[in-house]
Formats: structure tokens, C-alpha cells, sequence
């Protein structure tokens, strides 16, 4: 058994219904029986032969004990089977970095790298000075590990990682690569002390210039269940239209990811109007993601905003006329466009307040009909 549950279980934490285990043989065929065995179910990433077995909602990764090489800095390692000492050597810290033998009778950890010393000091240490430069996503690792623990990155640890973002490395990582650091993150429970750990660590600036601004995230620290998009939108809390938009191409943001953040920066561009007609709020605001309204009315830092918005998705966007389609039409509204145009303006007074019954709903009708447009 390695990495996390080995870390884990020497903290005293619980450690998660995801087991890692590398296995010095052939991980695909021993993922094999053990599911036959347990009745799961088996899937093969073939590019570095590892195996994930699902059993219920319990997940087990067997990986073949393998070397990594990184045939230049940011580039995916190449792979090749090797010992246990070599898989714990390609590893990102040293508190991931042992292994827990099962074949033994008295099994005692496998430490090559001072991961309990480390353990023991609070410390977030690499294995070799090159750590980070071989792999930048280690810089995001390395924050969401320390904020995870409570420990703190080490001395030359962080030395380290100024060496490697001022070797400008972090623009050799692939926007889906970078991506899925962040998406990690933003599962986690203590996401918001990370991003502003990573923001003061010059990490997320390297990543994109314009990722400098905590200040949407400076509210959200010591929340714990917030939706992974809540991070997302405090991120973009402080951008411009235009670094939004290259922000999304650089980490090739998905199409609901890239509206967070478009519609965040929209919500923020038109606060100061927030105050005006609800029906012209709600116009606003129905062309706009509900998860970025949500999120905004979480970071808002006027109370009065957070409040219209909340109110709009608990209230005014499920706002709709008494009289239905088939009661104008009854009432002699002419079938067609005009249908949708006297509902629309129903709901338009019904949200401004000027009519909250279905008759003063029906005077309206008899005043527009009356009107003759
Ligand atoms: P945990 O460490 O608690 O399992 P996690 O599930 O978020 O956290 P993963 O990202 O799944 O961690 O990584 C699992 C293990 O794989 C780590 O403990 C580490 O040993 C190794 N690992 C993952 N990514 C890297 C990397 N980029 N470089 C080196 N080792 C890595």
C-alpha cells in the first residue's frame, strides 16, 4: 500500500475508501482476479499500466512499481517497470513517498525519503531539488498538501519552487493538465487557504498573469462545503472581460466552467445596477448561470446585492402570471406572438408588483386588449 493511505493512516486520520497499492509485477492481471475476487469491476489506463477496481463505492488503484523519466521540464514522463524503490522515488513528497508491505507478517513502513520524519516536523518536503521542474503541477500539489495537513512547505522546499516558476516552467504544462490541479482543489475542504496560499506563492500567477487577486477568495476561508464552482467564481471575482477569456483558453475551461466565470465578471461589471426595477434585474439575471449567481451572492461584498440575488433564485426567477396561455386566449388575446408577449408582460407587473392577483392580472388583459398593440 503507498502514498495517501500509508500518509494517512501514520497521521491517525482516516484514511479514504480509496486505496492505492503498487504492485512489483503485472498490476492489469492481478487487478484482474482480485476483482474476480471481489466481485468489481476493472479498468486498465494502459499508458503507464495502472488499474482502478471499483467495488461498490470503495475504489482500489494497483499500479505496476515503475521508474519515470521526465524527458524535458513540463512533459509527461516516460515510463518503464521498475522496483518499488523506484516508484516511490518518482513520487512528489516525501510524506507520499511510503509503502506500507502486505505480504509480511509485522509489516513496517518503507520510508527511503524521511516521510515520517516529515511527518513528524509538519513538513511538506520534496524528494530532489528537480522535483518541481520535472513536474510543475507539484507547485499546486505541494500548497493543496500543506493547507490539507496544517503542515508547512520547507525552507528549500520553497526555494525550490521560486527557482522553477522563475525558470518560467509553469507555461509547459498544459491548460488541462493545470486544470485538473485546480479541480482537485476546489474539492477540497479547505480550497480557499489554498488558492490564496498558491496566490502568494506566485503559483497561480504563473499560471495566468492575471490569477493575483484574492479578494474574492479572502471571504470564503474556513467555509467547508462550498460547490466546487463557488471557487471557481471567486477566482474570476477580479478579472476583466478580456483576461476571463484568456484565462478559459489557457486551462481550456469546459463550457459550463468558462460560464462561471463569464457570467461572474458580468455579474460584477453591472452590480451597481442591482438596484433598479426587479423585472429588469431578473431579465438581467436570467441570461446568466444560476451556479455564478449563486456563488456571486456568496462573495458580494455589498449586502444588498447578495441579498437581490439571493431573493431572485429563491423568489423572483420562479415568478410566473396566474393566467395561463389558454385564459388570454379565452379572454380574446389573438393566438400567435402575441400570446408570449402579453405573458411576458404579466409577469413584468406581477414582478414589479403592480398586479398580485389573477384579477388584477385580468384587468391588465382587458387594459391591453383595450389598448390595441
Ligand atoms: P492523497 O495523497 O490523499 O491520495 P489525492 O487523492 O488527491 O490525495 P492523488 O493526486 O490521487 O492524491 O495522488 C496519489 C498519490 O500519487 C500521491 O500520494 C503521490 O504519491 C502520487 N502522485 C500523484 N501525482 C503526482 C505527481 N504529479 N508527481 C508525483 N507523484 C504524484
Amino acid at each position: 500500500m503507498v502514498g495517501g493511505p500509508v500518509r494517512d493512516a501514520a497521521l491517525d486520520l482516516p484514511v479514504a475508501n480509496d486505496l492505492d497499492f503498487v504492485f512489483a509485477g503485472d498490476a492489469p492481471a492481478l487487478a484482474a482476479e482480485l476483482a474476480e475476487e471481489l466481485g468489481g469491476e476493472v479498468t486498465v489506463h494502459s499508458r503507464f499500466g495502472t488499474t482502478t477496481i471499483l467495488v461498490e463505492e470503495d475504489r482500489v488503484d494497483i499500479v505496476t512499481a515503475r521508474s519515470e523519466v521526465y524527458p524535458f521540464p513540463g512533459s509527461l514522463p516516460e515510463v518503464s517497470a521498475s522496483t518499488l524503490d523506484d516508484d516511490l522515488a518518482r513520487r512528489d513528497f516525501s510524506i507520499n513517498a511510503m509503502a506500507l508491505p502486505l505480504s509480511e507478517d509485522a509489516p513496517e513502513v518503507i520510508d527511503p525519503h524521511g516521510g515520517l520524519e516529515n511527518l513528524a516536523n509538519q513538513s511538506v518536503v520534496t524528494l530532489h531539488p528537480g522535483s518541481f521542474t520535472d513536474d510543475p503541477t507539484r507547485l499546486m500539489r505541494a500548497v493543496r498538501y500543506e493547507q490539507r495537513l496544517g503542515f508547512q512547505i520547507s525552507e528549500t522546499t520553497l526555494a525550490e519552487m521560486k527557482h522553477t516558476l522563475a525558470g518560467g516552467h509553469a507555461d509547459a504544462v498544459s491548460g488541462d493538465r493545470w486544470r485538473h490541479e485546480f479541480q482537485k482543489i476546489f474539492e477540497e475542504r479547505r480550497a480557499a487557504e489554498m488558492l490564496l496560499r498558491a496566490i502568494e506563492l506566485s503559483v497561480l500567477p504563473a499560471i495566468h498573469p492575471a490569477l493575483t487577486d484574492g479578494q474574492g477568495l479572502t471571504g470564503l476561508a474556513g467555509e467547508t462545503h462550498l460547490p466546487p464552482n463557488g471557487y471557481l467564481a471567486a477566482l474570476a471575482m477580479s478579472l476583466s472581460a478580456a483576461d476571463g477569456e484568456d484565462v478559459r483558453r489557457r486551462l481550456n475551461l469546459p463550457a459550463d466552467w468558462a460560464r462561471v466565470v463569464r457570467d461572474t465578471i458580468a455579474l460584477r461589471e453591472s452590480e451597481s445596477s442591482f438596484d433598479g426595477q426587479v423585472s429588469r434585474i431578473s431579465r438581467f439575471l436570467d441570461g446568466l448561470d444560476p451556479n455564478a449567481i449563486a456563488a456571486f451572492a456568496r462573495i458580494s461584498e455589498d449586502p444588498q446585492v447578495a441579498a437581490r440575488l439571493r431573493r431572485y433564485l429563491d423568489e423572483w426567477r420562479l415568478v410566473s402570471p396566474a393566467l395561463t396561455g389558454d385564459d388570454l386566449l379565452a379572454m380574446g388575446v389573438p393566438p400567435g406572438v402575441k400570446i408570449g408577449e402579453v405573458l411576458r408582460e404579466l409577469n413584468v407587473a406581477k414582478l414589479d408588483g403592480q398586479v398580485s392577483s389573477e384579477a388584477d392580472e385580468r384587468a391588465l388583459v382587458q387594459q391591453i386588449i383595450s389598448r390595441g398593440n
